[in-house]
């Protein structure tokens, strides 16, 4: 039987879970790790990388190498968000002639749907290895805050990568269904996700098996990797005072920056100081130049200050929205790595007035409760409901491009609103409906989800028409709108597919694309795979060989050399199975130098002090 995934499609990393006998469980990818880098490479040869791979060789190819594709999915190109994106990545992000957003590769434009299909497809592939069997469907996790087009085009990157999205479900929801699964008491919580690129707050009522979730708030801005980028300006800066130069046209040395700051910024969340060390970053004619700093705690709280009092405000929405008071929630759960961080978990403790959980571990909640929401509709999990929310208030347009609400924001789906309209001017025949989807006031600041007409109304005065405008919201969100001429029974109704920005025959085009490409990216993934374990085992061989090296005798010593020269040549070339003969040879180089590291007399002599030594010393 094929089988459901529940996938965490994080910004900055990915986490897929299945439902195993009723219980969720990560599944890890071949090199053991439990999430995946939400990053993909584009190298000079043509090949696609995707991971840990493609994050491992952003610093030397950084205009090719695509990370936090969630935050352009589903936006317009003129978008503030999109504009401020373009001032961050490496990458070129250019416009469609639609509007919409591409990023140029090696000459490509790729749409961030196919980029994130790159993802998912990878990510599709880890869970078939790993179950041994097709895996057809999948439940997708986004931001509470997400709208229709984002929704939607992540919708159309599961497609693209050949999965039947069955449900797409908030971040937040699925991290209370995984935290929620082994307790049975009926209490609020509230769920804190501040990851790489966005910000989420919920407010749940869990009860019998019922996950209800009653508010949800956040910034789809804000993340991690603003904190990145404060402490590179902050680099950036001081190393300009030191040195008199400016690194931020040099794109290679940026991406080292960003490494490192976040790098840092992790330490500091269990250091009060580290040190930020960059060898060799630019160099002029006085030679290289290397960056040194320290950084503190307290420092890097003061940078990011601004930052993380920007969750307050989503929180107090969310409360007032869920109609509660602080004091009324009965857990706080933190999820997203940068919810690590001890000043963003102060905060939420004097936001809720009480210690968030961190039991949980932040990572990988989200793609767990995707898991388990995929075992509940697969029948594998029993008992547990879940009733989610519309993100944003759904409407029409009325007289004088005013918005007026049928669905307030925050409503539990599925759901159904009607409400009556009038004419505007004597004998009108016809009215156009206007869906929408905002916040805004003003018709037009809102999204329009898709527009139709109710003609034939009878010849009347202005205001005495009734037309009846139904909206209906199923449990996957989908919207049906119809609208009733009351007085002639006339019906004209829409289903609203809100567009992700990609026509239909695109998505086709690039599913096709994608089959014909799949043997060869397969191919180069396993590539990609086997050439970092050879260079892994290559460095330390050429290390232990260099010290040790004299010790064999002759024969060795060249058949060594050659297993090491063509270890070197498998690196740069594409055969596969050159690589696996390669990876198996430094394999019996690797045991040859451990037998004469372990025979060196000095070497036997040196660990027999230490251990007397620790003996002693314990002693
Ligand atoms: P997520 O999207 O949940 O994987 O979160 C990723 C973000 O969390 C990235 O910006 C990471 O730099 C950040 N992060 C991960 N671990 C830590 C940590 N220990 N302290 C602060 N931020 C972290």
């Amino acid at each position: 039987m094929a089988r459901m995934i529940g996938i965490d499609l994080g910004t900055t990393n990915c986490c897929v879970a299945v439902v195993e006998g009723a219980r969720p469980e990560v599944i890890p990818s071949k090199e053991g790790s439990r999430t995946v880098p939400s990053v993909v490479g584009f190298t000079a040869k043509g090949d696609r990388l995707v991971g840990q791979i493609a994050k491992r060789q952003a610093v030397t190819n950084p205009t090719n190498t695509v990370y936090a594709v969630k935050r352009l999915i589903g936006r317009k190109y003129n978008s503030p968000e999109v504009q401020k994106a373009r001032g961050l990545m490496p990458y070129a992000i250019t416009e469609a002639v639609n509007g919409d957003v591409r990023i140029r590769i090696l000459d490509k434009d790729y749409s961030p749907q196919e980029l994130s299909a790159v993802i998912l497809g990878r990510l599709k592939a880890m869970a078939e290895e790993h179950l041994g069997c097709d895996v057809s469907e999948a439940i997708i996790t986004v931001p509470a805050y997400f709208d229709d087009s984002q929704r939607q085009a992540t919708r159309d990157a599961g497609r693209i990568a050949g999965l039947k999205v069955a449900r797409i479900i908030n971040e937040p929801t699925a991290a209370a269904l995984a935290f929620g699964l082994d307790d049975e008491s009926d209490r609020t919580v509230a769920v804190f996700d501040l990851g790489g690129g966005t910000f989420d707050v919920s407010i749940l009522r869990i009860g019998e098996g019922v996950f209800e979730v009653k508010a949800t708030s956040g910034d789809t801005f804000l993340g991690g990797e603003d904190f990145d980028q404060r402490i590179v300006e902050w680099l950036l800066a001081e190393f300009q005072q030191q040195s008199g130069i400016d690194l931020k046209g040099d794109t290679l040395a940026l991406q080292r920056l960003k490494e490192a700051a976040e790098k840092a910024k992790c330490e500091l969340s269990l250091l009060t100081q580290t040190e930020i060390k960059l060898p060799f970053i630019c160099s002029d004619k006085s030679g290289p130049k290397h960056l040194s700093l320290a950084l503190t705690r307290e420092k890097l709280e003061e940078m990011v200050r601004d930052l993380v009092e920007r969750t307050e405000d989503p929180c107090r929405e969310a409360l007032t929205l869920a109609g509660m008071a602080a004091d009324e929630v009965d857990d706080v759960l933190l999820v997203g790595g940068q919810a690590k961080m001890p000043l963003v978990i102060e905060t939420v403790r004097r936001i809720f007035g009480r210690d968030p959980n961190q039991n949980e571990n932040p990572d990988e909640v989200v793609g767990i409760g995707a898991a388990v929401q995929a075992g509940i509709i697969q029948g594998d999990i029993k008992d547990l409901v879940l009733l989610d929310v519309t993100p944003l208030s759904l409407g029409l347009e009325t007289r004088g491009g005013m918005f007026t609400k049928l669905i307030e924001r925050s409503s539990t789906i599925p759901t159904r609103r009607k409400k009556t309209f009038t004419t505007v001017m004597d004998n009108q025949s016809k009215v156009e409906i206007n869906v929408l989807q905002g916040e805004r006031e003003i018709a037009a600041h809102n999204r329009s989800l898709g527009k139709f007409e109710l003609v034939g109304i009878s010849p009347a005065p202005k205001g005495v028409p009734q037309v009846e405008v139904c909206f209906d919201i199923d449990s996957n969100g989908i919207v049906n709108v119809s609208a009733r001429d009351l007085s002639t029974g006339k019906q004209q109704k829409i289903v609203v597919t809100p567009s992700s920005g990609l026509s239909e025959r695109e998505i086709t085009s690039i599913i096709e694309d994608a089959k014909v490409n799949e043997e060869e990216d397969r191919k180069k993934a396993e590539l990609g795979r086997l050439t970092s374990r050879i260079e892994g085992l290559l460095e330390s061989n050429i290390k232990t060989f260099s010290e040790f090296g004299e010790m064999l005798d002759k024969e060795k010593q060249e058949y060594v050399r050659t297993v090491l020269d063509s270890a070197r040549r498998a690196v740069a070339g594409n055969s596969v199975s050159e690589a696996t003969q390669v990876l198996e040879k430094l394999g019996e180089v690797s045991q040859i130098l451990t037998d004469v590291m372990l025979y060196d007399p000095n070497t036997f002599q040196s660990e027999t002090d230490a251990e007397v030594d620790q003996e002693s010393e314990s002693g």
